[in-house]
């Protein structure tokens, strides 16, 4: 089969002819139709060279396409159904597992990193990974909203507990985590605060952002949003090391900020006065539990939030799209078409 890979001999990603998965017991195989990167894509292959993976690896954590295969015992799901996939692998054995906590699970995997992923003619998944798309769903929109959809949602509803009516700073608001994360908020009844870069002010604004602050322009936006609020109630960070120190130290009393990614840095120093005085949080958040991915899915389902799409390429564009996102030139997902 056709697939996008890593190879030991190049840095380039390039589309090679690859085995074809066979499924195993409780497993299937999806013919996919389209598929989506996000950041761990990126991290993978900037960290090949020093990676122990097997050669070729295929890339790709989210995608959507249709059932073309059944392994053993699996009745929850038929051949042809329409389907995306929940990207995190867990043993589903262990303590953590067992308790439904599968993303604190010690063999926790993404497709795509750990295993071979979705970019790729056919992939290879646990059928309990499944879900059903709605026949409204494209292709595209259900390939593009698994990772960030199911992330924004551990991190808003279970580890910081928003509560409608609160103020929530979104930072790098222009990406896959900040588009789904304004329009998440405000389906539950919060406001936005949106931070971005000059040329995606317009289109986060359209989002739905009650504020939109410009960090390139707005260097003292820490101070600017005190000058309109008493300080934020939830910080959604996936941007980790440059807005560390502003957006603790803009935190009201009782507000948690709850940490995803660290796209510019992994240190920050922490006023630990401030963070005892307004009894703040800091949290840590990754991926989702199997329930908060089916829950999360729901709002796509629903139309209620629409994953924004940068782009739609073939999948031979797969290295350029990887690019983009390097240079931070996306605005939602990148999204790629198979065959
Ligand atoms: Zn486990």
């Amino acid at each position: 089969m056709k697939a996008a890979v890593l190879t030991r001999d190049s840095l380039e990603i390039s589309v090679q002819d690859v085995k074809k998965p066979k499924p195993s017991k409780g497993e299937v195989i999806i013919k996919v139709k389209n598929f989506a990167i996000n950041r761990v894509d990126l991290i993978l292959r900037d960290s090949w060279l020093n990676s122990s993976k097997s050669s070729p690896h295929v890339l790709g954590t989210d995608f959507s396409g249709v059932i073309h295969e059944l392994g053993i015992g699996v009745s929850s799901i038929k051949i042809d159904d329409r389907v995306l996939v929940n990207p995190g692998i867990s043993c589903m054995e262990c303590l953590s597992c067992r308790k439904g906590e599968q993303s604190l699970c010690n063999d926790f995997q993404i497709l795509g990193y750990g295993v071979w992923g979705g970019a790729a003619e056919y992939v290879k998944v646990p059928a309990h990974n499944v879900l059903k798309i709605p026949d409204n769903l494209s292709f595209e929109l259900a390939a593009a909203a698994p990772l960030t959809t199911l992330t924004v949602y551990r991190m808003l509803v279970s580890k910081a507990r928003l509560s409608p009516g609160e103020l929530v700073l979104v930072l790098g608001a222009g990406g896959g985590i900040g588009t789904i994360a304004i329009q998440m908020v405000k389906v539950m009844g919060g406001r936005v605060i949106a931070l971005t870069s000059t040329e995606k002010v317009q289109q986060v604004k359209e989002l739905g952002a009650d504020f939109v602050l410009d960090y390139k322009h707005d260097l003292d936006w820490d101070k600017k949003i005190l000058e309109f609020s008493q300080g934020v109630d939830i910080t959604i960070d996936p941007v980790g090391e440059s807005t560390w120190e502003k957006s603790l130290q803009i935190l009201a009393k009782g507000g948690r900020h709850v940490v995803i990614g660290v796209t510019t840095g992994t240190l920050g120093s922490t006023h630990i006065r401030n963070l005892y005085s307004k009894q703040a949080y800091i949290m840590g958040s990754y991926m989702s539990n199997n329930r908060e991915f089916v829950e999360a899915m729901q709002f796509i389902f629903t139309g209620q939030i629409k994953p924004v799409l940068d782009s739609i390429q073939s999948m031979e564009r797969l290295g350029d799209g990887i690019e983009k996102m390097a240079r931070n030139r996306h605005i939602g997902k990148l999204v790629f078409t198979v065959g």
